[in-house]
């Protein structure tokens, strides 16, 4: 049984095939630049007979986009299925499902009026999960289909931890509250760190550090997520590569009101020139921010230390909110594949259980951990739980 999982963005698209009997990846690629002349579709086969393919090509739109990685799958030389039947399911990433959807769901026409009700709250994002969802039932009619929302998880979020302390009426009236996103990932995560060490999650306190392009933080006590420091928007919280995070909500005004800009400006200024790449003026990607601080580079290394205090000041402050911590969890680009990073985040914490060992830091081990708490270093894997949540809604079908 072989399920198509889908991740549309504007103007990209990230896809693999995935059988579930034993979980393998059977092919996977993306589309870069939908709309463009020189649009970029590459195609991974895992059987290393098949060739690997990465063209450069126009892609007018979605519908042509999603037709192209059928056609590839289905490609007589380098293709891995004979026919569209061998897609038993499709599941499609959903980035906002909003307080109505708290799970997966199989696609219906109510679900696909909930996610365009839901385009208000993520107007850069559900447009185009939902485009992808029509193109798939024209492209390939019959084929149920999976909506996997990044909100769901954070849906046990309480109600002192989602509401912001602004007048009620906007709660109440027009559902502005914190939903957070990375839920897919956070949600994966925690589950391989309650089996990693052998304990029911029910009984668990965990902290997952998603730290990638966009990062988030999240605490899971009893395997529900309790706080999380993405928002209303995948703006809050944590520095990330060209957004803000946290920041003094009035210097939203004094900056409009100093330099003259419109909300446009102002939300292009936090979501884009912020994080990481204002603070070093041009870099966003971790690796090159890390050379030029191992090089010495005292711009650099001001930028690291203040993505790093940001996170630690979390760490501390969800142990707090549920009363001790279990297991810490990296995850994502960075959290997987930093240990400069860790190295600063985990420095003084044993007055928390938290100490590691360095050379197994360095190695970015699974188990990097030398106290009470254990700190984890775990690959994230959403494309598999979107097809894991996909097979169990096609089941229950049956
Ligand atoms: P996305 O959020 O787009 O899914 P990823 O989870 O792949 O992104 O994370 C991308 C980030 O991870 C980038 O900032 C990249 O520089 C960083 N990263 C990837 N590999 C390393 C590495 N070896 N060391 C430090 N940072 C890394």
């Amino acid at each position: 049984m072989n399920i198509l999982v889908l991740n549309c963005g504007s103007s990209s698209l990230k896809y693999q095939l995935i059988n579930m009997q034993d979980e393998s990846v059977v092919a996977k690629g993306q589309i870069e630049r939908i709309g463009a002349k020189d649009a970029i579709l590459k195609y991974k086969p895992t059987d290393k007979s098949k060739q690997s393919i990465t063209q450069v090509l126009e892609i007018k739109d979605h519908n042509v986009a999603i037709s192209l990685v059928i056609n590839t799958l289905l490609d007589k030389q380098n293709g891995v299925i004979a026919n569209k039947s061998e897609i038993s399911g499709i599941g499609h990433r959903v980035v906002h499902g909003g307080e109505e959807f708290i799970e997966s769901v199989l696609i219906t026409s109510a679900v696909k009026d909930g996610v365009r009700h839901c385009i208000q709250f993520a107007p850069l994002h559900n447009p185009h999960n939902l485009k992808g969802i029509e193109v798939c039932e024209e492209q390939l009619p019959g084929v149920p289909q999976v909506a996997v929302f990044d909100t769901a998880f954070h849906h046990t979020l309480p109600p002192k931890a989602h509401i912001y302390a602004i007048p009620l009426e906007f709660y109440k009236n027009d559902r502005i509250r914190r939903y957070g996103f990375h839920g897919t990932s956070h949600g994966f995560v925690a589950r391989v760190a309650a089996d990693h060490v052998g304990r029911p999650i029910e009984e668990l306190k965990i902290i997952t550090c998603h730290l990638g392009n966009g990062s988030s933080i999240t605490a899971v006590q009893g395997g529900n997520s309790i706080e999380t420091s993405m928002g209303f928007t995948p703006l809050e919280g944590l520095v990330m590569g060209t957004r803000c995070g946290d920041i003094d909500p009035a210097l939203v005004l004094h900056l409009a009101k100093l330099k003259n800009l419109t909300v446009e400006q102002v939300d292009s200024l936090l979501n884009k020139k912020s994080g990481m790449i204002g603070l070093t003026e041009g870099k966003s990607d971790f690796r090159d921010i890390e050379d030029e601080a191992m090089a010495g580079n005292e711009k650099y290394i001001l930028a690291l230390e203040i993505f790093c205090h940001r996170l630690k000041k979390y760490i501390g402050a969800y142990s707090a909110v549920m009363g001790g911590l279990d297991i810490l969890v990296f995850t994502a680009g960075i959290g997987e594949r930093s240990p400069y990073c860790r190295n600063i985040i985990l420095a003084n914490m044993e007055y928390l259980g938290i100490s590691f060992d360095p050379a197994k830091n360095e190695k970015n081990e699974f188990e990097i951990g030398t106290g009470p708490v254990r700190v984890l270093v775990i690959p994230t894997n959403e494309e598999l739980a979107i097809a894991r949540d996909t097979r169990k809604i096609l089941a229950a079908l049956k």
